[in-house]
């Protein structure tokens, strides 16, 4: 089964555990290739980042959200493979993760291994930087 259909079906599976989950006990990991490389100011802490809200890219706009409506909180990953230390870290309740299918689906493995529901948000441009995602979705899904 190829990344993105996997991230599909593991999301039907998982979503009605993830909602039921309150937002107090979920996280927002995004992919560090989503920021302002020119401009970032985000401190590195290790295998991952936090951000400043520099307003240089969108992840400061899904740091505000996720405040607003009471999340754990946002870190920026350097790949899906970290998954596994911030879960041992942060011990989640639910996982919204926005990441390339490929970082996606191990991710995902992660959560399935350490049973923590998660929802898969796929970029809406890839690469290794300078990677976009769209919004309006998300924003629905961090107010759901
Ligand atoms: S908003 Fe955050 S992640 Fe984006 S460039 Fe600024 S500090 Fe970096």
């Amino acid at each position: 089964m190829d990344n993105k259909k996997y991230t599909i079906e593991k999301n039907k599976k998982y979503f009605e555990k993830f909602a039921k989950i309150p937002a107090s006990k979920k996280i927002i990991f995004v992919p560090q290739c989503l920021r302002n490389i020119k401009k970032c100011k985000a401190k590195e802490l290790g295998s991952y980042y936090l951000c400043v809200e520099c307003g240089g890219c969108k992840i400061a706009k899904i740091v505000k959200m996720a405040k607003e409506n009471g999340f754990m909180g946002l870190r920026i990953l350097k790949g899906g493979s970290i998954v596994k230390k911030m879960v041992k870290e942060l011990n989640p309740g639910a996982i919204l993760g926005v990441a390339c299918y490929f970082e996606g689906t191990q991710g995902i493995k992660i959560c399935e291994k350490n049973k923590i529901p998660v929802y898969f948000y796929p970029l809406s441009k890839d690469g290794c930087e300078d990677t976009d995602v769209d919004l309006d979705n998300l924003t629905k899904l961090i107010k759901f």
